[in-house]
């Protein structure tokens, strides 16, 4: 026992202190892009996922693969700022201009929410990348209850969906029931390509995605989105940062 308790002093605190300042994805991480050319024809070509066009570069259907600036790095680059999600589909297009970072809840969600938000999480044909990085959120190293965002095993425990896979058809009907046995208010979240926009899956027959009349409040661009993203994301949507 007391060599436990020798240990944890010699351990120290472990949770990262977060939002810190200059905090940045890891060295082989690819966070925002800047697009930094009109002419995107090059780049636009080696995207994979037809990611790139005329408006610029659509955070929701990146993979983040980096393809496209090592095509033109004279077009596109990549910075290691981790600040990519957005309250609105649109709000996922990089262009020249400044990107919108996401919003707060309204005040009435936000007083609700502010301090305790619980997510049901529903992995709708997801490859688990999406879903462990949601996970690691909970180790000691991230702590994301000590801002009082908690995954919970029921929604009628929850205030928020978080959806990850392009919702497949055969789990279409289980995200239909989890959303509607959430008690009002509610939110959606769609964290990762496949939730966004079907990501690889985007056009399969058995991939429907999110279904129109559940409001998404949260998009989390990345493929999957490193656990900065999601939780900047989270903080952003209870107006915990700016
Ligand atoms: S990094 Fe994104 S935009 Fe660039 S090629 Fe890969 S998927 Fe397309």
């Amino acid at each position: 026992m007391i060599k436990a308790l020798f240990e944890r002093l010699r351990q120290g605190h472990r949770t990262m202190k977060f939002p810190a300042e200059g905090l940045q994805l890891p060295h082989r991480a690819l966070g925002l892009p800047e697009v930094k050319s009109s002419r995107l024809e090059k780049a636009a070509a080696a995207c994979p996922y037809g990611a790139i066009g005329s408006a610029g570069l659509d955070l929701g259907r990146c993979v983040f693969c980096g393809a496209c600036a090592k095509a033109d790095p004279a077009a596109v680059e990549f910075s290691r700022d981790y600040r990519l999600c957005a309250s609105s589909r649109a709000g996922l297009e990089v262009n020249s201009g400044a990107h919108a970072r996401a919003e707060a809840l309204g005040a009435e969600l936000r007083s609700l929410f502010g301090r305790s938000f619980k997510l049901r999480q529903v992995s709708a044909g997801g490859c688990n990348a999406c879903e462990a990085d949601c996970n690691v959120l909970g180790t000691v190293g991230w702590d994301m209850g000590r801002f009082g965002i908690q995954f919970v095993a029921s929604p009628r425990h929850a205030d928020g969906l978080l959806v990850t896979g392009p919702v497949t058809k055969n789990m279409e009907l289980a995200l239909r029931k989890t959303w509607d046995a959430m008690p009002s208010p509610k939110v959606a979240i769609a964290c990762g390509a496949c939730a966004i926009d079907g990501g690889p899956y985007a056009g399969h027959p058995e991939c429907h995605g999110l279904p129109a009349d559940i409001p998404v409040s949260l998009y989390i661009p990345g493929c999957p989105p490193h656990p900065l993203t999601i939780l900047d994301g989270l903080l952003r949507l209870l107006g915990r940062i700016e």
